[in-house]
C-alpha cells in the first residue's frame, strides 16, 4: 500500500510516520489567469507588504495564460503580518493587480493549498507501506516546491516497491532501502534548507531588499545549483545578509542541525 494522500496524511499522521503538529504549517493560493504576461521568466517577491513571511510569484503557463500567487508559513506571517483582517485572497488580488508586467482578463482557474514541511526526514516505509509526495513532507522546505521531489520520493518507492514484491518480503525491513536511499539523496540537503528557510522567511525588510539584490548577483553555475538544492555553505554565506539581531535566532537554528 502507498499513502500518497499529500497535506491530509491519512495514514502516515495515524501511523506516526509524519509528526504534523512538530512541522512547519505553510498555506498558498494562486490564480491562473488569462490575459497579458510580459515575463518570459519567473518571477519571486519578498516583501513582507505582498507576502508577509512568505513570497509573491509570477510566471507564464502557456499562450495568453499565466500564474500569480502568494504563499507564507504560519509562524512568519504571524510575526510580519501589520493586518491581521486581510485575508491570503486579499493578498492575491492585490498582487495580481500590481504590476505592469502583467495584466489579468480574466482568472480560469483558482488554485489553493496548505503544506506541512520539516526537514523530510520521516519514516517512510512501515510493514507493508510506503508514503510518497507531500504525505510525508518531501516538499522542498525552503521554496515549497512539491511536485519534483513528490515525484521523485515516488520513482524512488516503487523501485523498492517492485523489488520487496520480486522478493516476496513488503516487511518493514525489506521496504526500508527507500527510505535510506530518501535520506541520503535528499535528507541533508532539506535539513539545511529548512534551516535557511528559518531565517528567509524572518528577514527584516532591509535583509530581504540585500537578499535579492546578492541573489541578483548569482553567476550561471550558482543559479544552477540553487534549481538544484545545491547550494554550498559559501554560497550560501554570499547571500545571507547578516546583521548583529539574527544572533538571537541561533537557538532556533540550532533545532534544525
Ligand atoms: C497554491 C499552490 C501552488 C503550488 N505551486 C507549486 C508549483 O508551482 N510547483 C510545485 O512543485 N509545487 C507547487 N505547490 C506544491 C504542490 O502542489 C504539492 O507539493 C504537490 O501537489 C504534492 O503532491 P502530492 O501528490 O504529494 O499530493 P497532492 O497533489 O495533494 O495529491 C494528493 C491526492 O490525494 C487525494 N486524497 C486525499 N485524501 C484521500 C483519501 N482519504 N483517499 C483517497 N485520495 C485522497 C487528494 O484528493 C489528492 O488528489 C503548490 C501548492 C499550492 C497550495
Amino acid at each position: 500500500m502507498v499513502d500518497a494522500t499529500g497535506d491530509s496524511a491519512v495514514l502516515t499522521d495515524q501511523l506516526g510516520m509524519f509528526d504534523r503538529d512538530s512541522a512547519q504549517r505553510g498555506i498558498g493560493k494562486e490564480y491562473e489567469a488569462v490575459g497579458t504576461f510580459e515575463l518570459d521568466e519567473m518571477l519571486f517577491r519578498f516583501d513582507h507588504f505582498d507576502a508577509p513571511g512568505g513570497y509573491a510569484w509570477a510566471f507564464p503557463a502557456g499562450d495568453g495564460v499565466f500564474k500569480v500567487g502568494v504563499c507564507w508559513i504560519d509562524d512568519f506571517y504571524e510575526r510580519h503580518n501589520t493586518d491581521a483582517g486581510r485575508r491570503i485572497d486579499d493578498y492575491v488580488r492585490r498582487w495580481a493587480d500590481s504590476d505592469d508586467r502583467w495584466e489579468v482578463d480574466s482568472v480560469r482557474e483558482v488554485h489553493a493549498g496548505q503544506v506541512y514541511s520539516n526537514n523530510s526526514i520521516n519514516t517512510r516505509a512501515v510493514d507493508g507501506l510506503l508514503a510518497v509526495g507531500d504525505a510525508v513532507s518531501s516538499i522542498n522546505p525552503l521554496f515549497g516546491e512539491g511536485i519534483r521531489p513528490g515525484m521523485e520520493s515516488a520513482e524512488m518507492a516503487a523501485d523498492v516497491a517492485l523489488a520487496a514484491l520480486r522478493a516476496g518480503d513488503t516487511s518493514r525491513s525489506g521496504l526500508a532501502p527507500y527510505e535510506r536511499r530518501w535520506n541520503d539523496e535528499k535528507g541533508g540537503a532539506w535539513k539545511l534548507q529548512r534551516a535557511v528557510g528559518e531565517l528567509l522567511y524572518d528577514f527584516a525588510p532591509v535583509q530581504q531588499d540585500r537578499f535579492v539584490r546578492a541573489a541578483g548577483g548569482m553567476s550561471p553555475r550558482q543559479l544552477d545549483r540553487l534549481q538544484r538544492y545545491e547550494l554550498t555553505i559559501p554560497d550560501l554565506l554570499e547571500l545571507y545578509p547578516f546583521q548583529f539581531s539574527d544572533l538571537w535566532k541561533a537557538p532556533a537554528l540550532a533545532r534544525h542541525i
